[in-house]
């Protein structure tokens, strides 16, 4: 099964797909992009959900700027790849 959210029991993880492999390979299957390896610490793990949340907010914070009107995005962050901007 893949798309499990921690890394464990060597999982890789492909940064384009965002989603994590129990793969011999070092690429990703999917887009050939080469995985991480499993961080070993528990900080290694917290800095990266940290990043992780911090380049989200980024991203929708630039996206106000740039459109405005659409506050929807900061609640609802997951429909925001789906989400067309009226014309
Ligand atoms: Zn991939």
């Amino acid at each position: 099964m893949i798309g499990t959210s921690k890394y464990e029991g060597g999982k890789k993880y492909c940064r384009r797909c965002e989603i994590y492999f129990l793969h011999d390979g070092s690429f990703c299957p999917c887009c050939g992009m080469k995985l991480r390896l499993s961080p070993t610490g528990k900080k290694d793990r917290e800095r990266l959900r940290q990043i992780r949340s911090l380049e989200q907010l980024t991203e929708i914070h630039e996206r106000q700027n740039n459109k405005g009107a659409i506050s929807k995005l900061a609640t609802s962050p997951t429909t925001s790849s789906s989400f067309t901007p009226p014309s």
